[in-house]
C-alpha cells in the first residue's frame, strides 16, 4: 500500500523522464498529483444519435466504420485518412489530418465512440479530427466531463488524467479528512476522498459543484484557522491609553495641506490610540496618496506621550528616503530619528543603537536590519510596517516583540476593494487614503506594439536629453528558450551597444544581491544613471522624482494592478510623466485590459476592473501581498464562502473539540503549509 507522499515514481507510466516532467508543475507525490486539480472541464458526456449532431457544437456518438480508411498524402506535412461510419440515424463522413495511424486504429465493421463538432458547407457535413475510443475501453477521453489540466512540455492531458486516477485508487482510504465534522455537517460539505474524486472524475455536474464546494471551504476554513490563531495572540492585551493627542504643532510643521483622506486616517488613529489596547490598522492608499505622512502623525502622537516608534522599509533606499524627510521633519519638533541599515558603518550604527536603547532617539527608520537582537528600544510604542506585502506576519510580529504591546500601523499600496480588505486581513482595522495630494499630475499612458518602437526610443532619449530618467522593466531576467519575453539582462545590453550607446544604461533585476541592488537603485536615484532597465524588482518604494517615463516591455504578462504599480514610479515629480506599455498581444480581452489602465488613474478603479476581468489570480498572487495562493477557491467570486469558511473557523477554535490535538494534526499542517514563509509563528 502507498503512502500519499510517495513519488510519482510508483504510478506505472511514469518513469524518471516524466517524474522530472511533472516535477515542473510542482507534482513529485501522489498526494501532489491528488491536489493538481484541473483547470477547467469540456463536457463530452451528451452521447447523441448522428442525425441530431448540430455543427459547431461538440457532442459525443457511437458509431461503426463503414468504409475502409483511406490514407492519402496530399503534400509534404499533409496526410488525410478519410472513413465513413454510420449509426441506426445516419452516416457521416470522418476526416483525420496528419493522423495517419488512424488508417490502422479503425477497423472495418466496428464501433468506437466519438467526439467532436460538425462542420458543413454545400457538399454536405463532415467531422474533423474526432477524438477517437472504442467502446470498451472505459472511458478517459469520451463519454464523461472531461477534466483540463494545466500542462508542460512531454505532459498530455490524458497522461495526468489517468495517472490521478491511478493515485486516487492506491491512496483510497489514506486521504486525510481535515475538516472537523460537526462543521462538515453543519454547512453539508462532502467528505474529502468523495471531493478529490469528483473534481477529477466528475460523474455530473451537480456532484463537481459538491466537490468543488468542499474543496474552496476546505481551503478557506484553513486560511481562517491560520489568521483566527495570529489574531488570537493579539486580543485582550491591554496598554495604557495615549493621552496628549494634539497634533497642532505637527500641522503647523508640515510644508503643505493635508488631503481629506490623511487626515480622516489619522483621526482613525487619534480614535485608535486613545484606546485601552494596541491598534492594529492597515492605511491602504494607492502610490504617492501620501501614507507616509499619517505614519508620520502617528509617529508623532507616541512621542508626545513618551514613546518611542520603529518604521520597517522592505529597502535601503527606501528607508534611507524615509529617514530623509522624516528627519528633516522632526527635527524642529524636537525627535529625534536614527537610521538602521545593513549597509550602515559599525560606528554609526553602534551610535544609533545607544541612542535607541536609552531613549534618545524617539524613531527609527530601516530595513531588516531593525530585527536584529542587538536592536533595542528603551519604550517602543509604535511598530510602522511600510509596503507590508513584502514582509510575512512573522516579521511584523518580531519587531513588534520588541515593545510591550505596542501599535501596529501597516502600509500598503495595494489597493484592495473594502469588503476584501476587511476579511483577507481580518486581524486588522482599515483606514483607506482614496485621494491624492493636489496638483498630482496624471501619468499619460499608452498602449503600443512592435511597430513604434523606433519612435518610443526616440522619446527615451528626448526625455533624457531634457535631463530626465527612464524606467524599463522586462518580465524576465535571462533569456528564456521556452518564451520570447524580453529578459531584463540582455536588453539592458542590447540597448547600450545599439541603440542608446551615449546613455548610461544600468541593469537591477532579483537575482542580483542586496547590496548590488541598492548600489544600482541608489545610483538611479542620484541620477548618476539615465535608463534603468530593470523587472519588477522595482515595484516597491522607489522614489526618483527625476524619472519621467516608464516603458513596460510585454505588458500583457502583468496583472493591472502589479502595471498600475510599476507606472506609480514615475509621475512622482512636478514634470509630466508618462507609461509605454508593448503588447503583441492582440488578443480583444488583453487589449481590452490593457486599454483599461490607460483609461485611469485610479488605482482602487483599476483593482475592481482587475477583480472582475481576472479574478484576484493577481490581486492575490501568492507573493504579491503576503497572502497565501487559493488553488481552487477565488477571493473575486467565491466570497461569501470565504464568508462561511471564517465563521465555521470560529466556531471550530471556540468549540472544545479544538483541545483535542492529535486528530486535528493533519488541519494544523495544512494551515502550516497555507503560511509556508511565516510557519515558524505557528510553533
Ligand atoms: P505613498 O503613499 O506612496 O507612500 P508618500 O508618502 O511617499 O506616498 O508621498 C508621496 C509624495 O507626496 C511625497 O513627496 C510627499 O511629501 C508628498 N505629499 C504627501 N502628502 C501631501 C499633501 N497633502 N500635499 C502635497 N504633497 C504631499
Ligand atoms: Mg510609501
Amino acid at each position: 500500500m502507498p503512502s500519499l507522499f510517495d513519488s510519482v515514481r510508483y504510478l506505472k507510466g511514469v518513469g524518471e523522464a516524466r517524474a522530472k516532467q511533472l516535477h515542473n508543475l510542482g507534482v513529485d507525490t501522489l498526494y501532489d498529483l491528488i491536489a493538481y486539480f484541473p483547470r477547467a472541464y469540456e463536457d463530452r458526456s451528451r452521447m447523441v444519435p448522428i442525425a441530431e449532431l448540430e455543427a459547431n457544437i461538440p457532442a459525443c456518438f457511437e458509431a461503426m466504420v463503414v468504409s475502409h480508411p483511406h490514407l492519402a498524402h496530399i503534400r509534404k506535412g499533409l496526410d488525410l485518412v478519410k472513413v465513413r461510419v454510420a449509426d441506426e440515424s445516419a452516416t457521416l463522413n470522418l476526416v483525420f489530418f496528419n493522423q495517419s495511424y488512424m488508417k490502422d486504429t479503425l477497423v472495418y465493421g466496428q464501433s468506437y465512440v466519438f467526439y467532436g463538432s460538425l462542420s458543413g458547407d454545400y457538399m454536405g457535413y463532415q467531422m474533423t479530427n474526432p477524438v477517437v475510443e472504442k467502446p470498451d475501453e472505459p472511458g478517459v477521453a469520451t463519454r464523461r466531463i472531461m477534466p483540463v489540466y494545466s500542462l508542460t512540455a512531454g505532459i498530455s492531458n490524458k497522461l495526468i488524467s489517468r495517472s490521478v486516477t491511478q493515485a486516487l485508487e492506491a491512496c483510497r482510504g489514506s486521504i486525510p479528512e481535515v475538516l472537523p465534522a460537526a462543521q462538515r455537517e453543519r454547512y453539508g460539505l462532502c467528505g474529502a476522498q468523495e471531493a478529490y474524486d469528483a473534481i477529477h472524475n466528475p460523474p455530473d455536474y451537480e456532484t463537481l459543484e459538491t466537490a468543488r464546494r468542499r474543496l474552496i471551504f476546505e481551503e478557506f476554513f484553513i486560511f481562517s484557522i491560520g489568521l483566527a490563531i495570529l489574531r488570537r495572540r493579539n486580543v485582550e492585551v491591554s496598554r495604557e491609553p495615549m493621552r496628549d493627542l494634539g497634533l497642532e504643532a505637527f500641522y503647523a510643521a508640515l510644508p503643505f495641506e493635508l488631503t481629506g483622506a490623511q487626515k480622516r486616517a489619522i483621526d482613525e488613529i487619534r480614535a485608535d490610540v486613545a484606546k485601552p489596547a494596541p491598534m492594529a490598522r492597515l492605511i491602504q492608499g494607492d502610490v504617492g496618496s501620501g501614507k507616509t505622512m499619517v505614519a508620520a502623525a502617528a509617529i508623532y502622537l507616541a512621542a508626545r506621550n513618551g514613546l518611542q516608534s520603529a518604521m520597517m522599509a522592505p529597502t535601503e533606499i527606501l528607508a534611507e528616503q524615509h529617514y530623509a524627510s522624516l528627519s528633516a521633519l522632526f527635527e524642529p519638533l524636537g525627535i529625534k530619528t536614527v537610521l538602521l541599515t545593513g549597509s550602515m558603518k559599525a560606528a554609526r550604527r553602534r551610535e544609533a543603537l545607544e541612542a535607541l536603547a536609552l531613549g534618545q532617539a524617539q524613531l527609527a527608520v530601516g530595513t531588516h536590519a531593525l530585527l536584529t537582537d542587538t536592536t533595542q528600544f528603551r519604550a517602543l510604542g509604535l511598530v510602522i510596517v511600510d509596503e507590508q506585502h513584502r514582509f510575512g506576519v512573522a516579521q511584523r510580529a518580531r519587531l513588534a516583540q520588541k515593545g510591550v504591546h505596542p501599535h501596529l500601523l501597516v502600509m500598503s499600496a495595494t489597493p484592495i476593494p473594502r469588503t476584501l480588505a476587511l476579511i483577507v486581513y481580518g486581524d486588522l482595522d482599515v483606514s483607506i487614503i482614496d485621494e491624492l495630494p493636489p496638483g498630482r499630475q496624471s501619468v499619460d499612458t499608452f498602449l503600443v506594439g512592435e511597430n513604434m518602437r523606433e519612435r518610443i526610443n526616440a522619446f527615451i532619449r528626448k526625455q533624457v536629453h531634457e535631463g530626465h530618467q527612464c524606467y524599463i522593466i522586462c518580465p524576465a531576467v535571462e533569456e528564456s528558450e521556452l518564451e520570447s519575453l524580453k529578459s531584463a539582462q540582455t536588453w539592458a545590453e542590447t540597448l547600450q551597444k545599439t541603440v542608446f550607446p551615449d546613455l548610461r544604461i544600468a541593469l537591477l533585476h532579483g537575482k542580483m544581491s542586496g547590496a548590488e541592488k541598492e548600489k544600482v537603485m541608489g545610483a538611479f536615484a542620484r541620477g548618476e544613471s539615465d535608463v534603468l532597465v530593470a523587472t519588477t524588482v522595482v515595484e516597491v518604494g522607489m522614489d526618483v522624482p527625476n524619472a519621467t517615463l516608464i516603458v513596460i516591455e510585454n505588458a500583457d504578462r502583468f496583472g493591472l494592478s502589479q502595471l498600475h504599480q510599476l507606472r506609480g514610479r514615475v509621475g512622482r515629480g512636478k514634470d509630466k510623466s508618462y507609461c509605454v506599455l508593448f503588447s503583441s498581444n492582440r488578443s480583444p480581452e488583453t487589449q481590452a485590459r490593457l486599454k483599461a489602465l490607460c483609461a485611469s488613474n485610479d488605482g482602487f478603479k483599476i483593482a475592481e476592473e482587475d477583480l472582475a476581468m481576472r479574478g484576484p489570480g493577481d490581486l492575490f498572487g501568492s507573493r504579491q501581498h503576503g497572502l497565501p495562493a487559493f488553488k481552487v477557491g477565488s477571493l473575486a467570486f467565491d466570497l461569501p464562502t470565504l464568508k462561511t469558511a471564517q465563521q465555521a473557523a470560529e466556531e471550530f477554535l471556540a468549540g472544545p473539540e479544538f483541545a483535542s490535538m492529535p486528530e486535528y494534526q493533519p488541519l494544523l499542517q495544512r494551515v502550516r503549509a497555507l503560511f509556508a514563509s511565516e510557519s515558524d509563528i505557528f510553533n
